[in-house]
């Protein structure tokens, strides 16, 4: 089974969606709940099923910080709120205007 067969798979579908509901229904890291939602791994158990793993290392997240995430490897597994709030104010600064020396 390939990694985008086991994201179809009941058992991936219903543990994603017991994830979503510990987190509330919210992006773990900007705490928006009125965007899509994903369930991102931070860490992929090399040998097993992508439901194969401790819910600890899953956490839900919206698309925009999902391709955050992704896109710089931040998923690494150790994850404090302190992580959060770092990961937060990075993506606030990357999506603030006047960042990347506008006007020079
Ligand atoms: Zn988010």
């Amino acid at each position: 089974m390939n990694y985008q067969e086991q994201l179809k798979d009941v058992r991936w579908q219903k543990l994603r969606l017991k994830i979503m509901a510990r987190d509330k229904w919210k992006c773990r890291v900007c705490k928006r709940g009125d965007k899509t939602l994903a369930v991102h791994h931070l860490f992929y158990n090399p040998s097993g099923m992508a439901w194969d793993i401790d819910k600890k290392w899953l956490v839900t997240v919206c698309e925009g910080c999902h391709k955050f995430l992704e896109d710089t490897k931040y998923g690494k597994p150790v994850f404090t709120d302190k992580d959060y709030r770092r990961m937060y104010n990075r993506i606030k600064r990357k999506n603030e205007p006047g960042q990347r020396g506008e006007g020079r």
